[in-house]
């Protein structure tokens, strides 16, 4: 990577302006029900507190369209995260204004804040040059930790590059480059990328883009019917994208003219219904009975996934094969996880992407057992598809 990062700044006595991640989940009474992504910003800010810097913590939560709403405040994160530091986290009440310059001047060296969500400001979204100079006013250096945003061109990840120097990428920012960039740059061969998820339309890119530099390209989930479609199957009520059936013959035999190995399941596990009751069957891909839907992969298709994945030094995987929320169509997203697990440990660089994936191999319980799981769900996906992030491309390249 070509950028600065947090160890090219000596943070003594600056004050750092660091973009996070904190949209983490909450429930009903606003406990934070998973903290991963503030977890996984502890290095960085770590790092600038014990050098004697202070950390101004910047993030969005939620969708609050542009307008303050106690409901996705981000106090209960200042909250929590002070009890991960062990030390006393003080919250401003808006990320701009007077609030916002009076808690940040009130800042010892080695300590940090959490400023009030960015999107209750309509101008953070659309990128506003006023509103990205105001907040670049309350620091000095600027870092960039967000990856799960950096591939929206917003006014705390782009517009404040402007008016702060140097911009750096945390630590979080640069393993998510370092694992998804070596994929998309230079994967150790041979290299697997697996898709499923349910449907094509948000996947087409990625797909047309993989399909050139993959040694493999196996897809299975909802979005494997419209390609069976396009091959003039029956597929019963399973998911269809009837508009992207032309699109899906295309790939087919652009795959074929290119001799890409990209593998259709062989066969799927149908319901009589879309429920967790519904009566099941293990059928072959050329025999799903009309009144039924696919909502897995079978395990012929499994055994055969397998020994692809078995063989590849790189894999990147993004959605899952099946309807994994019910348990009886969660057998083929499992397997996937188990065999990157296993493979992870004989050395192959496994790398998971956010969104359904990342949650299904964590339900797994093999969050762990893999080389990296993505924070980024639709920025992997962008980088995937060979696509510059703006909040990275907007950081102090190095020789700067
Ligand atoms: P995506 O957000 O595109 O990655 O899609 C994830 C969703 O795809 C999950 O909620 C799955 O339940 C769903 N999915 C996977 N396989 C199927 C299928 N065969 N039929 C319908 N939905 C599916």
């Amino acid at each position: 990577m070509n950028k600065m990062t947090i160890d090219h700044v000596a943070f003594k006595g600056k004050r750092a302006l660091v973009r996070v991640d904190f949209n983490v989940p909450l429930d009903e009474q606003r406990r934070i029900t998973d903290d991963t992504r503030i977890t996984e910003s502890l290095p960085t800010i770590r790092k600038i507190l014990s050098e004697g810097g202070q950390a101004l913590l910047m993030s969005h939560l939620g969708r609050p369209k542009g307008k303050p709403k106690p409901e996705f405040s981000l106090r209960p994160v200042a909250e929590h995260l002070s009890t991960l530091l062990d030390r006393n986290v003080p919250f401003a009440e808006d990320c701009v204004g007077p609030k916002a310059r009076e808690a940040a001047g009130a800042l010892q060296e080695g300590e940090c804040l959490v400023l009030e969500n960015l999107r209750f400001h309509p101008e953070e979204e659309a990128n506003d040059d006023t509103f990205a100079k105001e907040l670049a006013g309350l620091g000095d250096v600027y870092v960039n930790d967000a990856f799960g945003t950096a591939h929206r061109a917003h006014a705390s990840t782009e517009g404040i590059t402007k008016y702060l120097q140097p911009c750096v990428a945390g630590y979080l920012m640069q393993k998510e480059l370092d694992y998804l960039g070596r994929a998309v740059g230079n994967p150790a061969r041979p290299y697997v990328a697996v898709l499923g998820g349910a449907k094509i339309s948000g996947k087409i890119d990625v797909i047309q883009n993989l399909m050139t530099r993959v040694d493999a390209l196996l897809i299975g989930g909802g979005m494997m019917f419209t390609f069976y479609k396009a091959e003039g199957r029956e597929i019963g009520k399973s998911l269809l994208e009837e508009e992207k059936v032309e699109l899906a013959r295309k790939i087919l035999d652009e795959a074929a003219a290119k001799k890409v190995n990209l593998l259709l399941p062989v066969d799927c596990v149908v319901g009589d219904k879309f429920e967790s009751s519904a009566a099941t069957r293990t059928v072959d891909a050329a025999a799903i009975p009309k009144d039924w839907m696919g909502l897995d992969i079978g395990p012929k298709t499994i055994e055969l996934f397998s020994a692809e994945l078995r063989k590849a030094k790189t894999v990147v995987w993004n959605g899952p094969m099946g309807v994994f929320e019910m348990e009886k169509f969660a057998a083929g997203t499992k397997a996937v996880a188990r065999v990157l697990a296993e493979v992870t440990k004989g050395g192959t660089v496994t790398i998971v992407g956010g969104g359904d994936s990342a949650a299904a191999i964590v339900q797994a319980g093999l969050g762990k057992a893999v080389s990296h799981v993505s924070t980024g769900g639709g920025a992997s996906l962008e980088l995937l598809e060979g696509k510059v992030l703006p909040g990275v491309a907007a950081l102090s390249d190095l020789d700067e």
